[in-house]
C-alpha cells in the first residue's frame, strides 16, 4: 500500500519525527517490482531496514521502501558446516539467536546488534572482534536502474572496516534481498575482547559454547548501551579512526595512555570513544541531545531533538577531537 507524507518516527532508532514523501513496505521481490511500477517514478528510492544506522536531518524527499522480506533457508549442510540464507527483512538479532540455538558458530559475537539482515553487509557490521565478512558467502540484490537481480560474492562486496561497496561506490543502487552465511558446527571461539572473558567468568562459564558467548555479549551490551526504545540513538556515531604508525608515534608522545590496537596492515586503530571522552564530551548534554555517559561514542536523543540538532552536536564533537588530537573523526551513521 502506498502512503504519502508518512511519518518515520517509529521507524528510526533516534526517534526523529520526519516524513517520507512516499512510503511502502514490501515482503517479496514480486512486491518490490510491482511497487517500482506503481510508485512515484519521479522520486529517488530509499531503502529502509530497522532504521538503526540513520540520522534524518530533514524530511525524506524519496520513495521510502521498507524491506520486510522474511525467511531462513538452509542451502547445504554437512557434519562441519551449514550454509544458510536469510531474508533481508529478518531482524538481525533474531537470526543470530536462531543460529546460536542450533549451536552453529560464527555470529554469536554479533548478538543484539539492532537492525535487519539486509543491512548487515552495508557496513560489514562488527563487534567484539568479529565482522560479518568472516562468515559471509554471498547476497542477492535488486538493481534499481535495470530491474535485474545480481549476486555479489565476498570479493564483490569489497568489505572493509564498517564499509562495503554498498556504502561507497554502489550507494543507493541496490536493494539487498537476502544474505547467505557459512556457519561452523565445530566453531573457533573469539573471546579475545577483554569484556567477553570477564563476563564469561562472572557468569561462571567453564566450558565455552556459542550460546554462552552470545549470552555474555547480550549481558555486556545491555549493561552499557542505551536501549533505543528508551533513549534514541544509532549506536556508535563515529568510526574508530585508523591512523599511520608515524602519526601514532607522535600522538603517543603527548598522550602516553592512549588506547591503541595495531592492525595487520601496519596501521593503528584508536578508540573514538576514548578520544571523545578526553575531549570532555562523555556524558555531556547540550539541549535535547548529548554523548552517552557510559559510552561516549554513542550520540543520544534525550527526547525532542531534531536531526539538525544531532548533526550540529556531532560537528562540535568532531571539532573538539580535531583540536585536541589532530584527528578527524568520520561519521559511521548514514546521514540523510
Ligand atoms: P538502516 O538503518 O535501516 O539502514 C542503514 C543503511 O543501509 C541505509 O543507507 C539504508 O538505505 C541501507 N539499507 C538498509 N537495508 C537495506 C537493504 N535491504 N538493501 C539496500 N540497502 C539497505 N553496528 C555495528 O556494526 N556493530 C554494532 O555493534 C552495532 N551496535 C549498535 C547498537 C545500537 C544500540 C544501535 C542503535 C546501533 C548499532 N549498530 C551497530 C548500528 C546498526 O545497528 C547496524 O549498522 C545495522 O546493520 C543497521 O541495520 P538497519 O536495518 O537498522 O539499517
Ligand atoms: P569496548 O569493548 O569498550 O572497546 C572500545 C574500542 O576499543 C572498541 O571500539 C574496539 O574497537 C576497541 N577494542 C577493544 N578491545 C579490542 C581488541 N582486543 N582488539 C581490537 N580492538 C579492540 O567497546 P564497546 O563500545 O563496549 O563496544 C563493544 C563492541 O561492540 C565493539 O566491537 C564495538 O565496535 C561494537 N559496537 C558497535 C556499535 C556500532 O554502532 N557500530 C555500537 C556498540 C558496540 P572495534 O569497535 O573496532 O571493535
Amino acid at each position: 500500500m502506498l502512503h504519502t507524507e508518512y511519518s518515520l518516527k517509529s521507524l528510526n532508532t533516534f526517534g526523529l519525527d520526519v516524513n517520507a514523501q512516499s512510503f511502502a513496505r514490501f515482503s517479496s521481490l514480486e512486491e518490490l517490482k510491482a511497487l517500482m511500477l506503481e510508485g512515484p517514478s519521479e522520486l529517488p528510492v530509499f531503502i529502509l531496514g530497522g532504521g538503526s544506522n540513520l540520522l534524518f536531518t530533514q524530511d525524506v524527499s524519496c520513495f521510502v521502501l521498507r524491506n520486510e522480506i522474511k525467511g531462513f533457508e538452509i542451502l547445504t549442510e554437512d557434519e562441519e558446516v551449514v550454509v544458510i540464507q536469510a531474508g533481508a527483512g529478518e531482524v538481525w538479532h533474531e537470526f543470530v539467536r536462531y543460529t546460536v540455538e542450533k549451536g552453529w558458530g560464527g555470529l554469536e559475537n554479533l548478538s543484539l546488534i539492532p537492525g535487519s539482515v539486509g543491512a548487515s553487509p552495508m557496513q560489514n557490521i562488527g563487534a567484539y572482534g568479529v565482522e560479518i565478512k568472516d562468515t559471509f558467502v554471498s547476497l542477492s540484490a535488486y538493481h534499481l536502474a535495470s530491474g535485474e537481480v545480481h549476486t555479489f560474492n565476498h570479493e564483490a562486496c569489497k568489505f572493509g572496516y564498517r564499509e562495503s561497496v554498498f556504502k561507497r561506490e554502489k550507494k543507493g543502487e541496490y536493494v539487498i534481498l537476502d544474505v547467505t552465511f557459512k556457519l561452523n558446527k565445530n566453531p573457533n571461539f573469539h573471546v579475545e575482547y577483554g569484556a567477553i572473558k570477564g563476563e564469561l567468568e562472572t557468569m561462571g562459564v567453564t566450558e565455552l559454547s556459542v550460546d554462552a558467548i552470545s549470552q555474555a555479549v547480550m549481558r555486556i551490551r545491555s549493561s552499557k548501551l542505551p536501549d533505543p526504545k528508551v533513549l534514541g540513538n544509532a549506536g556508535s556515531f563515529f568510526k574508530n579512526p585508523v591512523i599511520s604508525v608515524e602519526q601514532f608515534s607522535s600522538l603517543v608522545t603527548s598522550f602516553p595512555e592512549i588506547p591503541n590496537y595495531p592492525q595487520d596492515n601496519g596501521t593503528v586503530k584508536l578508540a573514538a570513544g576514548w578520544l571523545i571522552e578526553q575531549a570532555g564530551w562523555k556524558g555531556k548534554r547540550v539541549g535535547n541531545c548529548g554523548m552517552h555517559a557510559l559510552q561516549a561514542l554513542v550520540l543520544v536523543n534525550y527526547g525532542g531533538a531534531t536531526g539538525s540538532e544531532l548533526w550540529q552536536l556531532s560537528h562540535a564533537v568532531m571539532d573538539d577531537v580535531k583540536n585536541k588530537f589532530g584527528i578527524t573523526l568520520e561519521r559511521e551513521v548514514n546521514i540523510y
